[in-house]
């Protein structure tokens, strides 16, 4: 089924209650809307369904245990790998820091200009030592300069595999090769790929993904990591606690193979039914379908701003979902506030992107972004607003 194509938008924004009432939500790059079967989801697990998971001996934990580790799978299986390798964490910022805590041979880690805070914050504290791989005039990761930089003391590449500010779509398999090269690993932050892109973690080549749940359609404090499974399997835990144990003793402690080496105490199991529940919805409406939603929503808006000449775009033509930008003369916070009288909401900040503001000369971005729900409605009403801003601001 593809959904896209067969329900008008009216019909597939009745599906996410978040969007009553004609609002013009363009902020999904920070977080999605959550369709009804999502919220259901939730709230069955946190009604009739709910147990415990993993310890109880009573059926409802069975069950409950059960539709937990299936979760597991229907994420996993989103990016095509297997259960086993995939660990529950709090989003894709607690996935990098447990890689950066946790990953044994600590040397240079590459990063990019581009990096959200929370792929650049995580190495510094854990004592990495960081360089930086400039970005192409167009905004993406400059690879030739990345295969200059690279060195045998290089045992990490953590590259954005979507930038949350641009839109810039990292050519993953060649970031991989080059890694390889050299003996590095490479991690993706799948923040903005995963529910923009169809992901196949073998296909791409990488060694680590992460990502969070709420971006993806589903609830807030879940997100994944995943990584090949003799890499987690040489990774000590990073937090102690009940269920990532195998045996206890005051003399010393014996701990359970990945995941739940990974994910000490109770887990985040309603989050974690939703976040399969989120799987199984994008996986209905097809990955794919969702991009090319998402790439024809951004070449209309990018044809648009254009045509107005006073508007910088930032970012490369071929971006998936996300849109930056800049109206001449006017700061982006006081945009984005006369766009919410409009009922249109957008992003105005430095999107947790602070070097990348630097080496773009400017303090903020606006900041369209589009979801599997977004449609020419909200373009038209986002162009009406930045013409309103404009007469307001002459
Ligand atoms: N990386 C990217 C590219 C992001 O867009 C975000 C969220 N803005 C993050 C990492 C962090 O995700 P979270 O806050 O869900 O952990």
């Amino acid at each position: 089924m593809n959904a896209i194509a067969t329900l008008t938008p009216a019909d597939l924004k009745a599906q996410f209650p978040g969007l009553a009432g004609g609002w013009h939500y363009l902020d999904t790059a920070a977080t999605a809307q959550k369709p009804q079967a999502v919220i259901d989801a939730t709230v069955r697990a946190m009604g009739a369904d709910y147990a415990t998971v993993h310890r109880g001996v009573y059926a409802r934990s069975a069950d409950m245990t059960l539709a937990f580790e299936a979760a597991r799978e229907k994420v996993a299986d989103l990016i095509g790998a297997p259960a086993q390798e995939l660990v529950f964490t709090r989003g894709a910022t607690e996935a990098i820091n447990l890689v950066a805590h946790s990953y044994p041979n600590k040397g240079r880690v590459l990063l990019s200009t581009l990096e959200h805070h929370s792929n650049i914050v995580p190495w510094q504290l854990a004592g990495w030592q960081v360089d930086v791989c400039p970005l192409t005039a167009d905004g993406q990761i400059d690879l030739d300069a990345a295969e200059a930089m690279l060195t045998r003391e290089h045992t990490m590449v953590a590259f954005a595999h979507v930038s949350n500010v641009l839109g810039s779509v990292l050519d993953a398999r060649r970031a991989a090769d080059l890694a390889h090269a050299v003996g590095a690993k490479l991690l993706l932050d799948g923040c903005q790929a995963v529910p923009r892109l169809g992901i196949d973690v073998a296909a791409l080549g990488c060694d680590f993904y992460a990502f969070s749940a709420h971006k993806l359609y589903g609830p807030t404090g879940i997100g994944a990591l995943w990584g090949r499974s003799e890499l987690l399997a040489a990774m000590p835990p990073w937090q102690g606690g009940g269920a990532m144990i195998d045996r206890v003793t005051f003399a010393g402690t014996t701990y359970a193979p990945p995941p739940q080496r990974f994910e000490a105490g109770t887990p985040a199991i309603i989050e974690a039914i939703g976040f399969g529940a989120a799987a199984d919805y994008v996986r209905a409406i097809g990955l794919d379908a969702i991009h090319a939603h998402e790439t024809a929503l951004v070449a209309e808006l990018r044809t648009a701003l254009r045509a107005r000449n006073d508007v910088t775009l930032f970012g490369p033509e071929e971006s998936a979902g996300i849109v930056s930008f800049a109206l001449d003369g006017v700061h982006p916070h006081d945009l984005g506030t006369i766009l919410d009288e409009e009922g249109v909401a957008i992003r105005a900040g430095h999107h947790c992107a602070q070097p990348l503001m630097e080496h773009l000369g400017v303090p903020a971005t606006a900041r369209a972004s589009f979801g599997l729900y977004s449609d020419q409605a909200d373009i038209a009403a986002l162009l009406r607003g930045i013409e309103r801003t404009r007469r307001i601001f002459g």
